[in-house]
C-alpha cells in the first residue's frame, strides 16, 4: 500500500475551468516526490487537495489506504511547510513549534523532547527563545520545517519552501532538506517550479503541464528518457535542444543536414507526419566519444563563457544547437567546426502529440 495514492484526481472551478485533469500517482512510504512544472500548471492546487485545503472535484485521494476526500486537513495526519513560513510573530521559536501540540493536548514532556530533537536536527536549538523577527529567512524556514517535524506526520507537504530565499541560501537549504529526508526517512511531497530542485531532491519527479501529468519517474529517467517534448524542454540548464526535422532514408533531416538515427528510432518515427529532433547540450561534442559517433559540419554562432565551461551555439543545417564545451573553446563566431553526435543519445518526438518516439 502506497503512502499516498491519487486516482483520477480532478479540479474544476466551473464548467469551463478545469485546472487538474484526472491525475493518477502512487507515492510510496519514505519516498521523496517532487511535483514540478511551470507557474500555473496546477502543482499547488494538487498539493492543497492532498492537504485538504482545496475541495476535490473528482477522483480519489488516499493516505495510508484511507480515502481522505472528505476529511478536514487536521484529520489527515499531514504537515505542510509553506513558502511564506506562516510563523506566529509574537511567539518564540519554541512556542511556534510547540503550539500545534499544545492544541492537541500533547503532554508537556513530549512537547519538550520533540521540539528539542527537531531544533537540534535543524541547528536552531540555541535560538529557541527568539522571536521570528530576529531571524534570517533561512532560519525562519527552518522553524517552519521544525514545526512540521514535531507533528511526526504521515506525510510532509512542501509548497515552494525555498522560493523566498536568495540563491546561495536556497542551495544550502536544499541540501539540508535532502539530508533531513535521509535522516527521517519520511514521505515527502514537494512542489517547485525549479527543475534543479526537482532533479536534486526527488526519488521520483511528477512533471506537470497545464494540469496533466506528463511523466512520473526517477530524475534519471526524466532527464535521459523524457516521455514528451515538454519534459525534454523543461529539464536541464540549458534544456534539450529541440528543432523541427523530417525523416529521410532513416536519417533526421535538419534542413540540409542529415543525422543518422538508431534503426529502432527511425522505425518508430516512420509513420509520424511531423517530427521534433532533440539532443542534450552535453551530447553535442567537439570530439567523438564512442565508436558509432557521427561527425557533422557546424558553424559557430555565439559563445557564452560560464567559467567552468562555455555554452556554444552552433548552426547545424537550419537548426541552432547549444553545446556545453570546455572553457578552453577558442573558435570565433562565423568559424566552421566539426561536431560529433552519438546516435543512441538522440531523441525524436511526434510533433503533433509531443510524445517521445
Ligand atoms: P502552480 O502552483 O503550478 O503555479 P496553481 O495550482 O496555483 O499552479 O494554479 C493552477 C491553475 O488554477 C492556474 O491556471 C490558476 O489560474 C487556476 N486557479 C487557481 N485558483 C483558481 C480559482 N479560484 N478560480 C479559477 N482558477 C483558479
Amino acid at each position: 500500500m502506497a503512502a499516498v495514492e491519487l486516482r483520477g484526481v480532478t479540479k474544476r472551478y466551473d464548467s469551463r475551468t478545469t485546472v487538474i485533469h484526472g491525475i493518477d500517482l502512487d507515492i510510496q512510504h519514505g519516498e521523496f516526490v517532487v511535483f514540478v512544472g511551470p507557474s500555473g500548471c496546477g502543482k499547488s492546487t494538487l498539493l492543497r487537495m492532498i492537504a485538504g485545503l482545496e475541495p476535490i472535484t473528482g477522483g480519489e485521494v488516499r493516505i495510508d489506504g484511507q480515502r481522505v476526500n472528505d476529511l478536514p486537513p487536521r484529520h489527515r495526519d499531514i504537515a505542510m511547510v509553506f513558502q511564506d513560513y506562516a510563523l506566529y510573530p509574537h511567539k518564540t521559536l519554541y512556542e511556534n513549534m510547540a503550539f500545534g501540540m499544545r492544541l492537541r493536548k500533547t503532554p508537556e514532556a513530549d512537547i519538550q523532547r520533540r521540539v528539542q530533537n527537531a531544533a537540534q536536527l535543524l541547528r536552531i536549538d540555541h535560538m529557541l527563545e527568539r522571536r521570528p523577527a530576529a531571524l534570517s529567512g533561512g532560519q525562519r524556514q527552518r522553524v517552519a520545517i521544525g514545526r512540521a517535524i514535531v507533528r511526526e506526520p504521515k506525510v510532509f507537504l512542501f509548497d515552494e519552501p525555498l522560493s523566498n530565499l536568495d540563491a546561495q541560501l536556497r542551495n544550502e537549504m536544499r541540501s539540508e532538506i535532502k539530508r533531513l529526508h535521509q535522516r527521517l526517512g519520511a514521505t515527502i511531497i514537494y512542489v517547485t517550479h525549479d527543475q534543479v530542485e526537482a532533479m536534486t531532491l526527488a526519488d521520483r519527479i511528477a512533471v506537470l503541464s497545464a494540469g496533466r501529468r506528463m511523466q512520473y519517474d526517477t530524475p534519471d529517467a526524466v532527464y535521459n528518457r523524457p516521455a514528451a517534448v515538454f519534459v525534454a524542454g523543461f529539464t536541464g540548464a540549458p534544456p534539450m535542444n529541440l528543432c523541427a526535422c523530417t525523416l529521410a532514408d532513416g536519417q533526421a533531416d535538419l534542413g540540409g543536414l542529415r543525422v543518422p538515427l538508431p534503426a529502432g528510432l527511425a522505425e518508430r518515427a516512420r509513420d509520424a507526419p511531423a517530427l521534433t529532433f532533440g539532443v542534450r547540450p552535453e551530447n553535442v561534442r567537439l570530439a567523438p566519444a564512442a565508436p558509432g559517433d557521427v561527425a557533422l559540419p557546424a558553424q559557430v554562432l555565439l559563445l557564452e563563457p560560464l567559467g567552468a565551461e562555455t555554452l556554444v551555439t552552433f548552426r547545424m543545417g537550419q537548426a541552432e544547437v547549444v553545446a556545453r564545451c570546455p572553457a578552453a573553446f577558442r573558435e570565433r563566431p562565423g568559424q566552421a567546426v566539426t561536431v560529433h553526435l552519438s546516435p543512441p543519445e538522440l531523441h525524436l518526438f511526434d510533433r503533433t502529440s509531443g510524445a517521445a518516439l
